[in-house]
């Protein structure tokens, strides 16, 4: 069971939500059968502290301010999506961080061209999702709740 509650953060970045593709986006993450965790609403422009802190990681790589300014230059849809492997399937979901290089049928492969406006953020691994998520989101704004497909989605 606790495997199949695995989470992952998932951000449609200002690009993706200027350019009308937070629709397109979430059916993806609904139609594959993920359970919609937490949804930010309305979007939120991000603080130059949080997203400096959500990419803390990438502090030295010369991308690193231009990456913080993009970012908070407009709303953000920050969402927690939950299932079984949803790090690992989510990263495949998105495509390659290069949307050059990211395959027809993901979401970067099919809806953007450069890397500085790759329209959406996910987690890369369970401990970075459990950080971002908690980054984001207070607890009380994680809902628990039995999704009435699971037992068509899961054996
Ligand atoms: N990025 C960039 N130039 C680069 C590499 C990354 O602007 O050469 C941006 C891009 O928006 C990417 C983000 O920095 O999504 C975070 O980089 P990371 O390597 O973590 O890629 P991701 O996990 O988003 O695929
Ligand atoms: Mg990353």
């Amino acid at each position: 069971m606790a495997a199949k509650q695995e989470r992952t953060f998932i951000a449609i970045k200002p690009d993706g939500v200027q350019r009308g593709l937070v629709g397109d986006i979430i059916k993806r993450f609904e139609q594959k059968g993920f359970r919609l965790v937490a949804m930010k609403f309305p979007p939120v422009i991000a603080s130059e502290d949080l997203l400096k802190q959500h990419y803390i990681d990438l502090k030295d790589r010369p991308f690193y301010n231009g990456l913080v300014k993009y970012m908070g230059s407009g709303p953000v849809v920050a969402m927690v999506w939950e299932g079984l492997n949803v790090v690992k399937t989510g990263r495949v979901m998105l495509g390659e961080t290069n949307p050059a290089d990211s395959k027809p049928g993901t979401i970067r492969g099919d809806f953007c061209i450069e890397v500085g406006r790759n329209i959406i953020h996910g987690s890369d691994s369970v401990e970075s999702a459990n950080k971002e998520i908690s980054l984001w989101f207070k607890p009380e704004e994680l809902v628990s709740y039995q999704s009435c497909a699971f037992s068509w989605i899961y054996e």
